[in-house]
């Protein structure tokens, strides 16, 4: 069942129920729907339905705290990108070998970050060496 907001060529609104949309068109187009004010056949769907502004008005702001909750979250990955650089050494692509001196050299502890490619991964994490991927956020944009 669908609730229309109708209105007729006077004016007039009032509400009726319908099994389905194309059931209002099929009986529309009968001329079978009439004013219950004036009896005018001249009747249509109102646009002013206050339930589809309520609809539109809910969906911008589920919208807007969505962006908020994703602006939140971009700012966390800049700030873990921050630390990150501060507090870790740049390896570039070397990660994968650097890691394992870090790895199997018990004296070193060294802080490394760097790029792997997915199967240099693999491997290492078949060594035992858990690596934590972050996202890599732009500071601006
Ligand atoms: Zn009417």
């Amino acid at each position: 069942m669908i609730k229309y907001n109708l209105t007729c060529k006077n004016n007039h609104s009032f509400e009726s129920w319908f099994s389905d949309s194309k059931e209002f068109e099929r009986l529309k187009r009968k001329n079978l729907i009439e004013c219950i004010f004036c009896h005018s056949k001249k009747v249509d769907k109102s646009i002013m339905a206050p339930g589809v502004l309520n609809t539109k008005t809910h969906n911008i702001k589920k919208y807007s705290n969505e962006l908020n909750e994703l602006k939140k979250f971009k700012k966390d990955l800049q700030n873990i990108r921050k630390f990150v650089e501060n507090n870790f050494e740049y390896v570039e692509k070397n990660f994968a070998k650097k890691v394992r001196e870090v790895y199997y050299d018990k004296k070193s502890k060294k802080n490394i970050y760097g790029s792997t490619t997915e199967s240099e991964r693999e491997e290492l994490k078949e060594e035992g060496i858990d690596l934590l991927s972050i996202p890599w956020i732009e500071k601006d944009n």
